[in-house]
């Protein structure tokens, strides 16, 4: 779908966006009400014992540490945090929970109103620099976020893509089952598809800056479901609004809300009404389709769960769970940009990841506060190619970073040029040597003698007398080449700057 068509439709109509985001606490070692352990993957109905089986008898207790991170959560986007809180059974008639009922929280959540703010540039395209020239921020509430226990997974064999329509027969996997899940509900604040993307990756980046779970779209660890209606511009209230699932990459989730908007508005434009319905993203044809609608809404009979007693906290133990809350994302920039005196964009992309950040406040700590901005250039242009290159994590790094801050400190001091740095990186990396003895042993140290470098200099001018009457007659542009030649003559060891310098002097 052409986005110019988005572009169009958002002139008449207001779009209205609420997201619901389900989160696993994979980071915890195990399921909600049971010990058993919490992986992605493995032979189906394995990781299960009586409890998350629903086996008559089987007591749940629940995990202290998934209870403690939805508060954490919460406490990270200024939620209130209830005093008194319970767990409810949801029933519902589907073979994925053996129980026939899911424990979660209805009335009384961990976790009431709180906010994200999120940052949009002027394209819309996120993710990039200051918030001038048309850039701005909005602020989402937040409903509400509780716990639960994710349900097992349903293979349907035989269905179009998994789905339950036309399948020959469908298996069920438990070992997801009882895994804890924290699910977060947005009000109706977002307005575009790119508000929503943005504001599902930074909370992505939070959670996972909190250390509680992998957030995965891929593996499901991280869940999206989309809120959408429309309304013409100037209009206030709410419009029916369809729910759009099954969407597994910030792309996905951006470009079906796109799709879902232009659907309504042409239903709307041609007198037509909306149904109310859950309708399923299929990425491959790049559209929605109906999955249930609303009249098949189940009731779901919530009631408080029998087996558990509910929940009172303490000011004194909500405090002690505030303690714990790192510094996030957002904090961190700041402070990059006030400490480092770093642009916008260099301090947001150094602080989004923990681990990549806490490297390069060690490479400045090494190299000096004046290095941070060169540092920051080598850490995001370098070192996060290496990394991504081979998917290697940040605390594997064989460039540590003590090598790192050498390596900026040889090229500040003029011993190496920055294309040398390149090639010293390069071997950085294939051998984990330091960047020190790695210009020692190539003697690959640069050349700032003056005479050394008058001598190349004149040994190309004299072996190319025909581009020197170019270049005099009037065609500068061969002073790169020139410089090419002397840098060969050199062995690539001549200081660029010096070069130039010389070599313009002596063209002239
Ligand atoms: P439901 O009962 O259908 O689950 P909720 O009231 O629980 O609906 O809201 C679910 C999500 O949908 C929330 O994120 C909320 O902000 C959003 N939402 C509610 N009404 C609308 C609407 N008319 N248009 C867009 N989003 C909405
Ligand atoms: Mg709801
Ligand atoms: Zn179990």
């Amino acid at each position: 779908m052409a986005k110019d068509r988005l572009t169009e439709v958002l002139e008449r109509y207001e779009a209205v966006i609420g997201l619901e985001i389900h989160t696993e606490l994979t980071a915890l070692n195990s399921k909600m009400f049971c010990g058993c352990p919490v992986e992605f993957g493995g032979e189906p109905n394995t990781r299960v014992c009586p409890v998350c089986l629903g086996l008559p008898g089987a007591l749940p207790v629940p995990n202290e540490a998934a209870v403690e991170a939805t508060v954490l959560a919460g406490l990270a986007l200024d939620c209130e945090i209830a005093r008194f809180s319970q767990f409810h059974r949801k029933q519902y008639f589907y073979p994925d929970m053996p129980k026939d009922y899911q424990i979660s929280q209805y009335d009384l959540p961990f976790c009431g109103l709180g906010y994200l703010d999120i940052e949009i540039d002027a394209d819309g395209a996120a993710q990039r620099v200051d918030l001038d020239g048309g850039a701005y921020a909005t602020r989402i509430g937040i409903t509400r976020i509780h716990l639960e226990e994710d349900t097992g997974k349903m293979i349907h064999v035989g269905g179009a893509e998994g789905r339950i329509s036309g399948a020959d027969h469908s298996l069920v996997d438990f070992n997801r089952a009882g895994t804890p899940l924290m699910e977060l509900v947005t009000e109706p604040d977002i307005r575009t598809p790119e508000e929503a993307r943005r504001f599902a990756q930074k909370l992505r980046l939070i959670m996972l800056n909190l250390g509680v779970s992998d957030c995965s779209m891929e593996e499901g660890s991280m869940r999206v479901d989309g809120n959408v209606s429309v309304r013409l511009r100037g209009k206030t209230g709410l419009g029916t609004k369809t729910e759009v699932k099954n969407m597994n990459s910030f792309r996905a989730l951006h470009d079906a809300l796109a799709y879902e908007i232009v659907r309504q508005a042409d239903v709307l434009d041609e007198g037509g009404r909306i149904v109310q319905e859950t309708r399923h993203w299929d990425v491959g044809a790049k559209r929605t389709s109906t999955l249930r609608s609303k009249e098949e809404a189940h009731d779901y009979r919530y009631f408080p769960e029998p087996d558990m007693v509910p929940f009172e906290f303490t000011s004194e133990w909500i405090e002690s769970i505030r303690a714990r809350l790192p510094e996030l994302p957002d904090a961190r920039r700041e402070r990059f940009m006030l400490e480092f005196g770093l642009s916008r964009s260099d301090a947001r992309a150094l602080s989004e990841d923990a681990d990549f950040a806490g490297y390069f406040e060690e490479a400045v700590a090494i190299a000096g506060v004046v290095l941070a901005k060169p540092l920051a250039n080598w850490a995001l242009g370098e070192f996060s190619a290496y990394l991504n290159a081979g998917s290697v994590a940040v605390s594997e790094a064989k460039v540590t970073p003590a090598m790192l801050a050498e390596l900026v400190e040889l090229i500040d001091a003029g011993t190496i040029s920055g294309k040398q740095a390149k090639a010293v990186f390069a071997e950085m990396v294939a051998s984990g040597d330091a960047p020190g003895g790695i210009v020692e042993l190539r003697g690959m140290k640069q050349v700032s003698d003056v005479g050394a470098i008058e001598a190349a200099v004149d040994r190309v001018i004299a072996a190319s007398p025909d581009e020197v009457a170019e270049y005099r007659s009037g065609k500068t542009a061969l002073l790169g080449w020139f410089v090419g030649q002397v840098m060969r003559e050199m062995r690539g060891q001549g200081n660029p700057a010096l070069v130039n310098e010389i070599l313009v002097k002596k063209m002239g």
